[in-house]
């Protein structure tokens, strides 16, 4: 296990309804999505995850939100969750709370500009967080939500790498972290399989606000 995934334990508990890793021993599993939107992969997913009638839970980068507010539209109205993964991916644990605090509102901003809707979750860049970010995330109504399985889809891994190491490592409750960007096309290829793997195993793919039992918007 590395050392983030052991502090992260350590804190998450601490921080029991405010900082999440993963859900209740069920057989429920989230599928996550970060960094995104863009205007080729994104799509791609969230057609498979229509075509399979599942719902995924997208942290969108501030940004690019406001680049492409078409796909962040057309992931809300396919019934996936629109999250807040900050304005530009910087690391919150640099930031003073204040600016933690803008970052986290102008990012929500955004996404309300579209959707009509704020985000009640967030989940911090780098799944870096410390008691500052926990707070200044408190104050503008979220939830941090990390993750239990990392995918490593970032890191150039093929299709198959990402689906076996879902699928060898899957456990009741799991949060799978994933990404949407211009660079995870093995990422849009990994989804349909990942999901057809799952459901054989099962495994209810839901959002977070059903595999927490939280409220995915303010
Ligand atoms: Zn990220």
């Amino acid at each position: 296990m590395t050392e983030w995934r052991e502090n992260i334990i350590t804190f998450a508990r601490k921080h029991r309804d405010s900082v999440y890793i993963n859900g209740p021993d069920r057989n429920r599993v989230a599928l996550t999505f970060d960094d995104g939107p863009d205007n080729v992969n994104t799509p791609v997913i969230i057609d498979s995850l229509k075509k399979y009638g599942v719902k995924g839970s997208f942290f969108f980068v501030g940004e690019m939100a406001k680049i492409y507010p078409g796909v962040v539209r057309h992931a809300f109205d396919n019934g996936n969750l629109v999250l807040n993964h900050s304005y530009k991916h910087d690391n919150l644990t640099q930031k003073t709370n204040h600016q933690i605090q803008a970052d986290l509102n102008q990012t929500d901003k955004i996404i309300e500009d579209i959707i009509g809707k704020k985000p009640a979750l967030m989940r911090s860049p780098y799944g870096d967080t410390d008691e500052k970010v926990v707070a200044a995330a408190t104050e503008t109504g979220h939830k941090i939500v990390l993750w239990s399985i990392d995918t490593l889809d970032w890191s150039q891994r093929e299709s198959d790498n990402i689906v076996h190491n879902v699928i060898d490592n899957i456990r009741n409750g799991d949060i799978i972290l994933m990404h949407s960007t211009s660079r995870t096309n093995e990422t849009a290829k990994a989804v349909p399989i990942m999901i057809e793997e799952l459901q054989k195993r099962n495994y209810d793919i839901v959002d977070l606000e059903t595999l927490l039992n939280v409220q995915a918007y303010q």
